[in-house]
């Protein structure tokens, strides 16, 4: 079986504040190999499993999402890192020859608390996103993606909010909680070392069980998707010129803005370009 792990930052075990996240940050290198062992984690346990390729994905977004330490992540993995890949950005390798998909270091959504440097795709910009009327984080986007190519997903990896958010959609899945939110920034946080020993459990259980064929994908409201985004700050002048020439993008009231997607891969690249939608002349996405 093909196992996808897609890898975020914000939900890596030890990491609670925005500077822990940042390449600006003091801890940013070591940060960095935290991610790195958490990924080897599950890479382990889905092997252990059974598995017989495993394909990494940065989902990051410092650095041009390039986060994984290469020369330290297990060697038996690919990795698919950098700005600028076609399709649905972060999800390029989640295709049908995928048997399950694991998330690691994933976070809570925008607008949560607590939950550890909760966010929804950007990270000032967007006060919530909507898909079909529900509030939608990461996890949950993913979910949705995987669902559409009929691949379930196996496993969360952060706090216990992101485990609850996509539990709702997705019951069946492996909640690995490797740190407990008190806020938005701060929590009570096992030692990495101890976190990844369940991180290696986890993932192999859920490998197991879509191997079993216990988990399901995930199947809510159909395509084409209702997708809102209120934004943080009304749109300025440069969003407002640039969304007007997207016929796609509608401005609806103050602060919100509404597409309709005809599935996730487009609709995620449209939530990610409201993020950069006020670049003057930036009408590319
Ligand atoms: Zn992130």
């Amino acid at each position: 079986m093909k196992v996808f792990i897609s890898v975020d930052m914000e939900g890596i075990s030890g990491l609670v504040r925005w500077a822990d996240v940042a390449s600006q940050g003091i801890d940013y290198p070591k940060n960095r190999s935290l991610l790195t062992l958490d990924t080897n984690a599950a890479i382990q346990g889905a092997f252990e499993a059974g598995a017989t390729e495993v394909v990494v994905e940065e989902n990051h977004g410092v650095e041009d999402l390039c986060n994984v330490v290469m020369d330290e992540v297990d060697s038996r993995c690919r990795v698919v890192r950098g700005a600028g890949r076609p399709e649905a950005t972060t999800m390029a390798a989640l295709d049908e020859s995928v048997g399950v998909v694991l998330l690691v270091g994933h976070h809570a959504r925008a607008g949560s608390f607590p939950g550890i440097m909760a966010h929804t795709v950007s990270y000032g910009g967007f006060r919530a996103v909507r898909v079909a009327g529900q509030d939608c984080g990461e996890s949950e986007i993913f979910a949705i993606r995987a669902g559409e190519v009929g691949v379930p997903v196996g496993l969360v990896t952060g706090d216990q909010v992101v485990a609850e958010q996509l539990r709702k959609r997705a019951p069946w899945v492996e909640a690995v909680e490797v740190k407990r939110a008190l806020s938005n920034v701060a929590g009570d946080v096992i030692p990495p070392v101890r976190a990844r020993e369940a991180i290696r459990a986890g993932a192999r259980r859920a490998v197991e069980r879509a191997a079993g064929g216990e988990l399901e994908p995930y199947r809510g409201e159909p395509a084409p998707y209702e997708i809102e985004v209120d934004l943080r700050n009304a749109p300025s002048d440069a969003m407002r010129a640039n969304l007007a020439r997207l016929p796609e993008f509608e401005i609806r009231g103050e602060k919100t803005v509404g597409t309709l997607a005809e599935d996730m891969s487009i609709g995620f690249r449209r939530i990610a370009y409201l993020g950069y939608a006020d670049r003057e002349g930036t009408t590319r996405y």
